[in-house]
């Protein structure tokens, strides 16, 4: 189910390219290849030591907490500061990479949809 190393952990290796909006030492964000809204951006750790959000805030809630301000921050920088952060988790929810991340999706949405 999870591939290791995972795509995302190929990216921070530089293996794979993406397009980088942020990078510090614990956290990158690039935008999603996939795009579901106008802007739509991944926030994810640099560890894959945690498959998804419930792990990562028993694990490690500080860095659960910089992703959600990194999201706020690149939300301000690629939007308008208001954006959906969505953690997909479980096959069923079509969580596909087992390597936490959020997705920032922002840039106008449409009203009352709960899709990504
Ligand atoms: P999830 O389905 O929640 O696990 O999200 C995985 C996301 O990673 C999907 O939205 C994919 O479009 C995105 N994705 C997969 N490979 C890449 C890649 N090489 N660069 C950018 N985004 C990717």
């Amino acid at each position: 189910m999870s591939e290791t190393p995972s795509i995302f952990s190929r990216i921070i290796a530089g293996e794979v390219p993406a397009d980088i909006v942020y990078d510090s030492e614990r956290v990158i964000a690039f935008k999603d290849i996939n795009p579901q809204a106008p802007v739509h951006l991944l926030v994810v750790p640099k560890t894959e030591e945690y498959a998804n959000v419930a792990e990562l805030a028993a694990g490690d809630p500080a860095l659960l907490a910089e992703i959600v301000t990194t999201a706020q921050k690149l939300a301000f920088e690629h939007m308008n500061g208001q954006y959906r952060l969505i953690f997909n988790t479980g096959r069923d929810a079509g969580q596909t990479v087992y390597h936490v991340h959020a997705h920032v999706l922002g840039g106008g949405l449409s009203e009352g949809s709960l899709a990504s």
